[in-house]
């Protein structure tokens, strides 16, 4: 008689399930195609370490249990949904044949139930007790939480309830062993009201599922089912790897994405998989200093306009007239009506989303996405990068100075350029703008020469033959400028056969490292606290703080974005400063991959920040809470923005702002020059 009732019910469940499952589907392969199928070894471990073991979200040790004791109980709990369907087919039907096995599953789908039971408690309590910040989003999706909580409750209480009354009835499978529900048992006796509540406890069980699944497709909770493959294509390896355009393709129409299609599809699973947890806008530095970026809503934006776009163009596809109202919908603009476009200039592309997030969601290559459909395809950019854009196109650089006095600040020093001497030399240095045109850079930049020089490095650099790596033009979304840039300098490097690079900037790093081998660039890169380190660990650096005035002082390192949380560099640049004899290191409240940005990055180092507090300021006054002299940086971006919020707090005459480079110059044996332009004091 069950199994009358429970068949076609299974089966319409599963059909109306695999229906709008299909569509979604559809929706991905209207998107940009993108291969993530390489390395599918690195990816099932990725998949086992994120998906199934939490490694994420178990870093919030608060919220971190929580949802990874809903998480591992779900996947125990999978094992009673799948008797369920068996035991609904045929009552006498259970896993109760894998034998001692399925003592194990019993044992941990009972503990689990009561575990899943107390979680659930815990995150209502959270949500609407405590009402966490970052849990309190509008009201449908408060709703959302209400209907998934509530239905998770039911399932486990009836699960339980259906467990006891069979062990009340002595009806239990063979091999089961359910401690939790053993105990529930003595509630009842065998009789017919027992076998009622456990019929009810089936029904309402089984059920249950089937209107779960069915409600996934339209809820967040969808990342119930599209998170352990999101994370499985997830990008690997340093994340922000912006992707080349291939501006050569006779096809191409759009550069970029103006809407939800120009997308890659994993963006679009990103979407499907978001859980609107909001730990990446908890750590936005743009989103905290009160701007309107919210990297969250983006991500819920893109699965909005999905599902308001993508029907339309599929219906379009097979013929279909769109009505008024539809074609009004459809030509919604994406940036502008779902996405403020104010927002994704804001934008600094630190990262800190990207490595909160528990479904390891992408929310840069969007952004950047975006930018390159505004920049490309439309010519809206902030009126500022105008400037940035025309000194780029002539004199490859983004400020205003001219190409050929790109090696002024070498003057004096004893480096050559390749184009002077390219046979026997040890390293190319890869000064960057920063460093071959702003006054402070350029001391860094000596400081290097100078270590380099100490070490019995042979360096060369390109002078007048470097061009700005194309980062902030590719950080902003000129990819055209950029590409043009990449490809002169890759030529440039490749004709003189180049190998090894250091380079005194994060971006140039990330740049050169990272994306010029998309563009047929291949060199050993170094960051220069990398190289230092290594030539400190070989015996080829000798510092000391014999002859050095400053007396022990306290440092607070800083680590810059693109260093730290892009290339996962934390340890060199500390180790070179806690082997200085006259430093004290301590640490920031926020550092290492949950260190916070100086707000440069991104094409900000360009922009006005006209909006809320200044994210640099923010940071300073992180940095000067630990009461350190020196706060000591790796990027000539994070040089400038912290020497500025020094000066703004108030704070220049007691506390310096110093790369690492010139605090090791300064521990050089005494009988070392002095870099041209002398150490600072
Ligand atoms: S990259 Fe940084 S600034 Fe941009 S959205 Fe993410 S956290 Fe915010
Ligand atoms: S993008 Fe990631 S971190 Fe942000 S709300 Fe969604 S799941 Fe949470």
């Amino acid at each position: 008689m069950r199994a009358w009732i429970f068949v076609p019910m299974f089966l319409g469940a599963v059909g109306i399930f695999a229906f709008n499952a299909w569509r979604l589907f559809q929706f991905l392969r209207l998107a940009r195609p993108e291969n993530r199928w390489d390395r599918v070894g690195q990816r099932l471990w990725q998949t086992l370490v994120v998906a199934f073991g939490q490694s994420r979200i178990l870093r919030d040790r608060v919220a971190g249990p929580i949802h990874a004791g809903i998480f591992w109980g779900f996947l125990v709990l999978l094992s009673s949904a799948v008797e369920a369907v068996l035991e609904g087919f045929n009552p006498r039907w259970s896993l109760s044949f894998l034998g001692p096995l399925y003592s194990v599953s019993t044992i941990a789908v009972d503990l689990f139930c009561a575990i899943v039971f107390v979680a659930v408690l815990w995150a209502a309590w959270r949500r609407w007790v405590q009402r966490v910040a970052r849990l309190q989003g509008p009201a449908e999706e408060q709703r959302d939480a209400v209907i998934v909580l509530g239905l998770i409750a039911v399932i486990v209480t009836a699960l339980l309830l259906q467990n006891s009354t069979r062990i009340a009835l002595q009806a239990d499978h063979a091999w089961a062993v359910r401690p939790v529900s053993t105990l529930l048992a003595q509630l009842f006796a065998p009789n017919q009201t027992t076998r009622i509540l456990f019929e009810v406890g089936w029904w309402v069980h089984i059920g249950f599922i089937l209107i779960f699944l069915n409600y996934l497709p339209f809820s967040k909770h969808l990342h119930v089912l599209t998170s352990v493959p999101n994370v499985f294509f997830a990008r690997l390896g340093p994340v922000n790897v912006l992707d080349p355009l291939d501006f050569a393709r006779e096809d191409a129409t759009v550069f970029g994405a103006t809407d939800v299609e120009h997308l890659s599809w994993k963006s679009i699973l990103d979407s499907y998989s978001c859980t609107h947890c909001g730990r990446c806008t908890s750590v936005c530095p743009a989103n905290q200093t009160g701007k309107i970026l919210d990297p969250r809503a983006i991500v819920v934006a893109v699965r909005q306009r999905t599902l308001d776009r993508m029907p339309l163009l599929l219906k379009q596809r097979r013929g279909g007239q769109l009505s008024p109202e539809e074609e009004a919908l459809l030509n919604k603009r994406f940036v502008g009506d779902y996405i403020p476009e104010e927002a994704l200039w804001q934008c600094t592309t630190c990262g800190a989303c990207m490595e909160e997030c528990p479904v390891l969601i992408e929310h840069v290559p969007v952004i950047v996405e975006l930018r390159r459909g505004l920049v490309m395809m439309e010519a809206r950019f902030p009126t500022e990068l105008q400037s940035a854009y025309g000194n780029l196109e002539i004199q490859a650089t983004p400020w205003a100075f001219a190409a050929s006095d790109r090696a002024a600040w070498a003057a004096g020093l004893p480096v050559k350029t390749l184009a002077e001497e390219s046979t026997t030399y040890d390293v190319l240095f890869w000064v960057g703008c920063a460093g071959s045109y702003d006054q402070r850079a350029q001391r860094v930049a000596r400081s290097i020469v100078q270590l380099l020089t100490a070490a019995g490095v042979q360096v060369r650099i390109l002078g007048a033959e470097e061009r700005c790596t194309g980062d902030p033009a590719r950080r902003t979304g000129n990819e055209y400028l950029a590409d043009g840039l990449v490809r002169a300098n890759v030529e440039t490097l490749n004709r003189y056969g180049v190998r090894t690079i250091v380079t005194m900037c994060p971006h140039c790093y990330n740049t050169l490292k990272n994306e010029y081998p998309r563009f047929g660039g291949f060199y050993q890169v170094y960051h220069h606290t990398q190289y230092l380190r290594r030539l400190l660990e070989e015996g080829r650096l000798q510092l000391t703080g014999e002859h050095v005035q400053t007396l022990l002082h306290t440092v607070v390192y800083h680590d810059s974005c693109y260093l730290g949380r892009y290339n996962g560099e934390y340890e060199a640049p500390r180790v070179l400063l806690e082997v200085l004899p006259t430093v004290q290191l301590s640490e920031p409240e926020r550092a290492r991959d949950r260190g916070f940005c100086c707000g440069a990055g991104g094409g900000r180092m360009f922009l006005e920040e006209r909006v809320g507090k200044k994210v640099n300021l923010e940071r300073t006054e992180e940095l000067l809470a630990t009461g350190a002299e020196t706060i000591a940086v790796n990027c000539p971006f994070c040089l400038t923005m912290l020497t500025d919020g020094v000066k703004a707090l108030g704070k220049a005459d007691t506390v310096r702002v110093r790369d690492v480079a010139e605090i090791l110059a300064e521990h050089l044996p005494a009988g070392d020059p002095p870099a041209e332009g002398g150490l600072p004091a």
